[in-house]
């Protein structure tokens, strides 16, 4: 999970000094830290009007988190100043499809271990914790939308799934290649634009679940 250095945990109910001067510092110097999920790929490649995997490979990044080398996308970067691939001047150029932790920031989500969600707000901008009071609850309605509460719900629960599998895996093969491939193409690229997001993450989380334990079968046969 991604989390935001130098933020503090705020409840729905709570009223936030928040002033945005719309400077465009926060889209830069992100290098790796603009993590593209499942459906920010979906959506954006919609957005642009290409295929999902042109998306990725056009405008993103990926890296392996450090341990368990799992595969995690982020936005490229470009300049000196390492701003985002979609920065043009001080303006977000896919503002209707930003990333959702681009929507949502400087608030961010968590899930909690009861079904909910933690609230976090980041302080990392010297800028953001002055200016008008900001309700949690309202600034969550209009930018945590059910999908993307959906969207949470159903990454938790197959990653519970998944990641023992795969972890099984990364420990007993010598070349993880093939297992890498195969969580890519099923968590990020295998979306078609003209259907709906959240039936086809869910059927490709089921498929990869039962791909990773066919393989632990047969390397267990073996
Ligand atoms: S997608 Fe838009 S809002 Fe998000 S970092 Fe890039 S330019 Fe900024």
């Amino acid at each position: 999970m991604y989390e935001i250095k130098n933020s503090k945990q705020v409840e729905l109910s709570d009223r936030v000094r928040f002033r945005c001067i719309r400077c465009g510092a926060c889209c830069r110097n992100v290098e790796g830290a603009v993590v593209i999920e499942a459906k920010d790929g979906y959506y954006l490649a919609k957005h642009l009007g290409i295929t999902v995997s042109e998306f990725y490979e056009k405008y993103t990044r990926m890296f392996l988190l450090e341990d368990v080398e799992f595969p995690i996308f982020t936005l490229k970067v470009t300049g000196k100043d390492k701003a985002c691939i979609f920065l043009n001047g001080k303006r977000c150029s896919v503002q209707d499809a930003k990333p959702r932790t681009c929507k949502m920031y400087p608030f961010w989500v968590c899930p909690d271990d009861k079904d909910g969600f933690q609230y976090n707000f980041s302080t990392e901008q010297s800028h953001h914790p002055k200016g008008s009071l900001v309700r949690v609850k309202d600034w969550m309605r209009d930018n945590l939308s059910e999908e993307d509460k959906e969207f949470f719900r159903e990454e938790t629960r197959a990653m519970s799934e998944i990641a023992p599998s795969y972890n099984i895996l990364n420990k007993c093969l010598k070349d993880n290649t093939t297992i890498i491939e195969k969580v890519i193409f099923y968590r990020h690229l295998l979306y078609e634009t003209d259907e709906p997001f959240m039936p086809q993450f869910k059927r490709n989380n089921r498929v990869l679940k039962d791909e990773l334990e066919r393989i632990i079968r047969k390397f267990t046969d073996i």
